[in-house]
């Protein structure tokens, strides 16, 4: 079984393909996922991203087996293309969960990962058209030895904002796994991780009980933990549709900060789904397949309102 994003599109049959050759869900979704992250047209992830505020892509990733609860993250990455597969390596290679900026691009050069240009031409130009409409001529003219943190409430685009990519499977051995990957929020703070990387919020998996990942606000979900509330719902004994509810109530009781709207995908072990969209204007669509069907479905996550 798999479910991921819209933006899954480039490599979804991949990891379909490979699962149903009896492939390990992780492999197989690390497989996906790079052709997404090396996809120009995907907009959002990988070398089609958005860049910080510098102008420089930083990407984050997440990996996580929910047979044996390992995890590998990294965040921040710069240069690196497929990072998800780098997460991937720090879950095998180093005692470590979590790898970022300097560091973890150094892990990726001994890991063989090659310092990509990762840049795509029109992203740069968008993201310099538009902070050159927010600076006054004196921030222009020192850029980029200016206070950003002013430029950073007027231009982040809600619009721009989205998006990550997010897959989870059931293997044929019924491992529950979660792989994620994105360039975060365009124009964000330099240093800014998104919860795509970071696990309990952006992804959560056990095999026992099932696994989720978010998408859009990660501001949001890093607060409420919401992957993993939703997997812990589920072991307390709720139903899926309870467990998302419940997860989506605590991301309606948040008052401050940065509220914007939040996209879950989960599964739980005996086989359901739900994707579930929480305050995004925009339709908001989702990659399904299991093995009942002779190919992968696209098909319209539900509007939820706690
Ligand atoms: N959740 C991602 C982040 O906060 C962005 C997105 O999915 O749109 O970095």
């Amino acid at each position: 079984m798999l479910l991921a994003n819209a933006e899954a599109w480039p490599g979804f049959d991949t990891t379909v393909d490979l699962l149903k050759g009896g492939e390990a869900g992780i492999p197989a979704m690390v497989a996906g996922i790079a052709k997404v992250e090396r996809e120009a047209r995907v907009r959002s992830v990988g070398y089609g991203g958005w860049p910080n505020m510098l102008g420089e892509m930083e990407f984050d990733a997440g990996v996580m087996d929910g047979t044996t609860r390992d995890v590998g993250a990294v965040g921040a990455v710069p240069a690196t293309l497929p990072v998800s597969a780098l997460a991937y390596e720090v879950m095998r290679h180093l005692p470590h969960v979590m790898l970022t900026g300097a560091g973890a691009r150094r892990f990726a050069t001994e890991r063989g990962f090659a310092v990509d240009e990762v840049l795509h031409p029109d992203s740069k130009r968008v993201w310099w058209e538009k902070l050159e409409q927010q600076m006054t001529p004196q921030q222009r003219a020192a850029f980029p030895d200016i206070p950003l943190a002013p430029l950073s409430t007027a231009i982040t685009d809600p619009e721009r904002v989205r998006d990550t990519t997010v897959f989870l499977a059931r293997d044929a051995g019924a491992n529950l796994g979660a792989v994620t990957s994105t360039s975060g929020w365009a124009w964000k703070y330099p240093g800014r991780l998104g919860d795509s990387p970071i696990p309990g919020a952006g992804f959560y998996a056990d095999s026992r009980f099932g696994a989720a990942a978010c998408t859009h606000t990660g501001e949001m979900t890093m607060r409420c933990g919401t992957s993993r509330s939703i997997v812990l719902a589920l072991r307390l004994g709720h139903s899926l549709e309870d467990a998302v509810k419940l997860a989506v109530e605590e991301l309606a009781e948040l008052k401050s900060g940065f509220l914007a709207g939040v996209v879950i995908h989960a599964m739980d072990a005996q086989g359901n789904h739900q994707v579930v969209n929480y305050r995004c204007d925009e339709e908001i669509r989702y990659w399904y397949w299991d093995e009942r069907m002779d190919k992968a479905e696209l098909r319209v996550a539900a509007r939820i309102n706690p």
